[in-house]
């Protein structure tokens, strides 16, 4: 604070994890500073600090839960912006295995916004705290400690610009967000602490995004075309309608398998996807940018929970703890569960101790969707790992799970509803939901080579 007084929180990295972060530090402490270099208030479209912003950003259920728990009412304000919206599992047509699954409604609300879309809302809300202060254009330098290293203190920073400065931002509290490319492991090491353990996973995975404007409707109701990599074609797509009247196209492939990025390699590559509908409908499309890529070796998790010795006054969130495989869109929906974790910590009236908040973030909110996405990666036999007796079982229970979800809408709701993160992976093991998916899966699929029909003749969704 000016006057010195009162309790200040200082967050490194402006994006969603550290709006998220800004958004429960705002209601614990008297100022909360978010210190970013890249300009923030007021920015549209997508800024060089996010490059995935250029790329869909899909967010599950659950994120889209938590998000409105955090900012009541935004959900409404962001479909009142142009953002589409339906069910996930009512209005997406997914493809697992080049096969169309049922189309039923679970309940589960898709934001259908642009990745700029979505931060815009989230900064706006947050910048309207009273109590939240944006220190943009800063560059992040390291961390202020007190003499004895114990507590982190201040964050030292780098006014940009001309004339700009270093100065130390004080802190009460210090919260990085600064994503996968954080320094603090760096940081805490040059301090005596030990080295964070480090786990990595290679997918080579490639993106590549484009903008279209369509001229004929091939969605006939649905929101989204989403035919899903499998290990037989380990190519995949997410074709959806978005704000600005616009549909938002990313197709991926992995281990080195990518999209070009000229235009004719790029339908080239649409029409060898498992379904034909997305190469059909770019037929009667306008592409509305040049298509743009994006690469992603490895996912990456930083198990601070492990640490013996860590200091006092600072906490990690989002991707600078975790980096999930992006197809699997959960990496906004951890940032805000992450956030809503550490309210918990806050809420004890206490400065929080960063091992049980790590802890507790561990449990509670990487490890299901981590372990349920290994599970995933290590279905294509390209991906390095240890294939356990588990993940073995797991695999063949989740392709018992995608087949009984082509004839059974229940399956397909409850698929959708564990991989939104809306239920724990539990509720898939419960013997009913067992029992159906044994049953519904019984005998072969009638194609599981990826060329499957187009889907013309699904009954439409209910509505509501
Ligand atoms: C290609 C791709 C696609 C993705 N798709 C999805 C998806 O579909 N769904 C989903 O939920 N998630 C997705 N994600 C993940 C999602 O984008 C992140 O989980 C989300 O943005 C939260 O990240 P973050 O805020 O922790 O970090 P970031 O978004 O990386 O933000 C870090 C911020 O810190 C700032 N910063 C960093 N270092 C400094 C410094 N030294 N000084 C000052 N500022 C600094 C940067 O400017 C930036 O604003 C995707 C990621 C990628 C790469």
């Amino acid at each position: 604070m000016e006057d010195g007084t009162g309790t200040r929180a200082v967050v490194m990295g402006g994006s969603l994890a550290g709006l998220f972060a800004a958004r429960v530090l705002a209601d614990a402490y008297d100022e909360v500073v978010l210190v970013d270099r890249d300009e923030l208030v007021g920015v549209e479209g997508p800024r060089r600090g996010c490059p995935q912003g250029r790329h869909i950003n899909g967010l599950l259920a659950r994120g889209q839960q938590a998000m409105e728990e955090l900012y009541p009412g935004i959900t409404e304000e962001l479909f009142a912006d142009g953002v589409p919206t339906g069910d996930l599992a009512g209005n997406v047509r997914w493809y697992f295995n080049g096969q169309p699954i049922k189309q039923q409604h679970a309940g589960l609300v898709c934001v259908a916004a642009s990745r700029p879309m979505l931060e815009k809302h989230i900064r706006r809300r947050t910048a309207a705290l009273p109590n939240v202060v944006f220190a943009e254009r800063h560059d992040i330098l390291g961390l202020h400690t007190t003499v004895d290293g114990r507590r982190v203190d201040g964050v030292r920073v780098h006014r940009l610009g001309e004339g700009g400065v270093e100065e130390v931002i004080r802190a009460d509290l210090v919260v990085d967000a600064t994503g996968r490319g954080s320094r603090v492991p760096i940081w805490l090491e040059s301090l005596g602490y030990p080295q964070v353990r480090e786990e990595r996973k290679k997918i080579g995975l490639g993106y590549v995004t484009q903008h279209y404007r369509l001229r004929e409707d091939p969605y006939h109701g649905d929101l989204s075309i989403n035919p899903v990599a499998s290990p037989a074609l380990p190519r995949g797509a997410i074709f959806t309608k978005t704000d600005g009247g616009r549909v938002e196209l990313t197709t991926y492939g992995i281990l080195g398998d990518h999209p070009p990025t000229d235009q004719a390699g790029l339908y080239a590559w649409l029409k060898s996807l498992a379904v034909p509908d997305i190469y059909d409908a770019v037929q009667h499309a306008e592409p509305l940018d040049e298509p743009v890529a994006f690469r992603f070796p490895t996912t990456l998790r930083r198990h601070y929970e492990e640490m013996d010795r860590f200091p006092d006054g600072l906490l990690v969130t989002g991707d600078a703890v975790c980096c999930f495989n992006p197809v699997y869109a959960q990496g906004m929906t951890v940032a805000a569960l992450g956030a809503l974790t550490m309210r918990q910590h806050l809420h004890t009236g206490a400065a929080p101790q960063p091992g049980q908040y790590f802890r507790d973030l561990a449990r509670d909110v990487i490890d299901p969707p981590w372990e349920m996405t290994n599970t995933v990666d290590l279905s294509f036999p390209g991906v390095e790992g240890k294939r356990t007796l588990k993940v073995r079982m797991a695999q063949a229970f989740l392709k018992r799970v995608q087949l009984a979800a082509t004839r059974d809408g229940s399956v397909a709701a409850a698929y959708m509803r564990g991989a939104g993160l809306v239920d724990r992976p539990e509720a898939m093991m419960r013997p009913g939901f067992v029992l159906r998916v044994l049953v519904k899966s019984f005998g072969r699929a009638a194609a599981t080579n990826g060329t499957a029909p187009k889907v013309t003749d699904r009954t439409p969704a209910p509505a509501g």
